[in-house]
């Protein structure tokens, strides 16, 4: 007899789960982006000892039909796309199936879901390591709440290595942060352990979102700037070089609605201030690009935030020169002179 096997599904799915969950803030991308391609414009995020205990995530998005609730979790199970084609014009933030049945492998996960149509059951589905605990109709109020409980309770080892509570609510606060960026027109609430860290508008005002974020006062500083060429089109907000930060964690770069990180563009944006930056000194910038699906990849990595992007060399040069041109404008004041 042979030696060769098919793993078992959960173990499939545990092990999927483990670069696609790598800590509770990846669990609180994965569904907060579920909510964002359900159409939602509200998503309220509950989280309690930093997502270890509990992620609670709500939506007034499209729901999910009660025939398609169990699928949800089927691995490579998605609405998302449907043939080869489409893998090379996602718009949707997900398309792989993956992040469902990841996280019911390695938590306890509750779906409360309704559709918008008010003639249709809601469903109430439990699921824990793979296992379906309870499966029953629900009130039909639409949209989706997500209750993940004790992540990583079977994969010890995970657990062990997540950092201190404080660095994981730190990475799910980023997460948020960006995504919230990323879709001014959604109001984002975060609230951990009954503290509120974030409310956003979600009146489409990409200042304003800036504003709720990195504070009212920094986002007043900043200027807005535009940029197009054949392929590319460029926008969002810079600070003037008086306002800047120590990291480059405050520079956002957003890809047709998905935030990304990408050290070429990143270098290009920050080439656009020419020699106006202090050594060590990093602006704040949300930066949005838009351009034809056809010409990115982002099917790289499990988690989507690595890209690559066809004619990379052309957009970096556009976004340096869209923002050197913008800083152009403003009459800056040479730190020389001011200290005189
Ligand atoms: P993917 O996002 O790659 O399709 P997921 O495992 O994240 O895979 O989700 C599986 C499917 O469940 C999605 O394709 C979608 O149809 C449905 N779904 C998940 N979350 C939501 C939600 N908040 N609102 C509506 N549908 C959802
Ligand atoms: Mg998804």
């Amino acid at each position: 007899m042979g030696k060769i096997h098919a793993l078992s599904d959960v173990l499939a799915d545990q092990i999927a789960a483990g670069e696609v969950i790598e800590r509770p803030a990846s669990v609180v991308k994965e569904l907060v982006e579920n909510a964002i391609d359900a159409n939602a414009t509200q998503i309220d995020i509950v989280v309690e000892e930093s997502g270890i205990k509990k992620i609670q995530i709500s939506d007034n998005g499209s729901g999910i039909a009660p025939e398609d609730v169990k699928l949800a979790f089927q691995r490579h199970a998605t609405s998302k796309i449907y043939r080869r084609e489409d893998l090379f014009k996602v718009q949707s933030l997900g398309f792989r199936g993956e992040a469902l049945p990841s996280i019911a492998s390695i938590a306890d996960v509750i779906l409360e879901t309704a559709t918008q149509d008010a003639t249709q059951q809601g469903s109430y589905l439990q699921i824990k390591g793979g296992e379906i605990l309870v499966e029953k109709a629900a009130p039909s109020r639409p949209g989706t709440t997500i209750t993940v409980s004790d992540l990583f309770y079977n994969t010890p080892a995970r657990l062990k290595y997540l950092s201190s509570l404080q660095t994981e609510l730190a990475a799910i606060s980023d997460i948020v942060n960006r995504l919230a960026l990323s879709h001014p027109a959604i109001a984002f609430s975060l609230r951990s352990n009954d503290k509120k860290l974030l409310q956003t508008a979600g009146n489409g005002n990409l200042q304003q979102t800036i504003g709720a974020i990195y504070g009212v006062q920094n986002a007043r500083q900043m200027i807005q700037f535009n940029g197009q060429d054949l392929d590319f089109k460029v926008s969002g907000y810079i600070s003037l070089p008086k306002l800047t930060r120590a990291s480059r964690k405050y520079l956002s770069l957003i890809i047709n609605g998905r935030y990304v990180k990408n050290y070429q563009l990143t270098k290009a944006l920050l080439a656009g201030y020419g020699s106006k930056l202090m050594v060590a000194r990093y602006p704040i910038a949300v930066l949005e690009i838009e351009l034809d699906p056809l010409l990115i990849d982002v099917n790289v990595h499990p988690t989507k935030q690595e890209v690559r992007i066809s004619k990379e060399a052309a957009l970096a040069e556009l976004i340096e020169k869209s923002i050197y041109e913008r800083l152009a404008q403003e009459n800056l004041i040479p730190n020389a002179i001011v200290n005189i």
